[in-house]
């Protein structure tokens, strides 16, 4: 995938439809493949945050979830289209899910948060194999390597992660090796947008 920088920011120079067939693509492959969806904030935040620079540089797919890093590579003649929104792209993966009864896990937002956010997917996505959920607001270490475990057991073909940027970035990163899943994502705010 050809990426550009905005502010020393790796994003991709994709549109929707080359996002999802990136995102296609990585259900073939036989490892974790990291999907980062950084918004303006995100990019500034991360002009004093190194390490989440670097993470964004190994990501599989960085999306630009922002209306600002359009006009940033617009300025600067640097070619991306148009803004690919995390939510929207979530729901491209969501509608894959339903007709190939793919399986997904949800893991952040408050507690009922997770939890409704699941039975409205369901709602909406029937065919949806949801494999579990998590709240994020683990206590320590061990209730963390709890939930990887959890998540390990069910295998879910992708992984929604929703700790806020850039705790979520910083989550997947840590954890890619040992996940059994096929797609880690970062979604944010978007499990409070299904959580209604
Ligand atoms: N969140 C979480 N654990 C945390 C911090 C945040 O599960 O330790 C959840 C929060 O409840 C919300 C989601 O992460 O559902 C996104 O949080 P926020 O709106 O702060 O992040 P943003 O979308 O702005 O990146």
């Amino acid at each position: 995938n050809n990426s550009i920088r905005i502010l020393g920011v790796k994003v991709n120079k994709v549109n929707m439809d080359g996002a999802y067939n990136s995102f296609l693509a990585f259900m073939e492959k036989d490892r974790v493949s990291m999907i980062f969806t950084p918004n303006t904030e995100i990019v500034m935040k991360a002009q004093e945050d190194q390490e989440l620079k670097d993470i964004l540089v190994d990501a599989d797919l960085v999306i630009p979830d922002g209306i600002g890093l359009v006009y940033a590579s617009k300025l600067h003649g640097l070619g991306l289209s148009e803004r690919v929104t995390g939510i929207g792209l979530m729901d491209k993966i969501l509608k894959y899910c339903n007709s190939t009864k793919k399986s997904i896990y949800l893991f952040g937002g408050k507690p009922d948060v997770a939890k409704e956010a699941c039975e409205n997917i369901e709602i909406e996505y029937p065919n949806i194999k949801i494999a579990g959920f998590s709240d994020g607001y683990y206590k320590d270490k061990d209730e963390e390597l709890k939930i990887i475990d959890k998540i390990n057991e069910v295998k879910p073909d992708i992984l929604f992660v929703a700790l806020g940027a850039p705790k979520q970035e910083k989550w997947i990163y840590e954890y890619r090796k040992i996940l059994n899943t096929k797609v880690a994502m970062g979604v944010g705010g978007s499990v409070d947008v299904w959580a209604g």
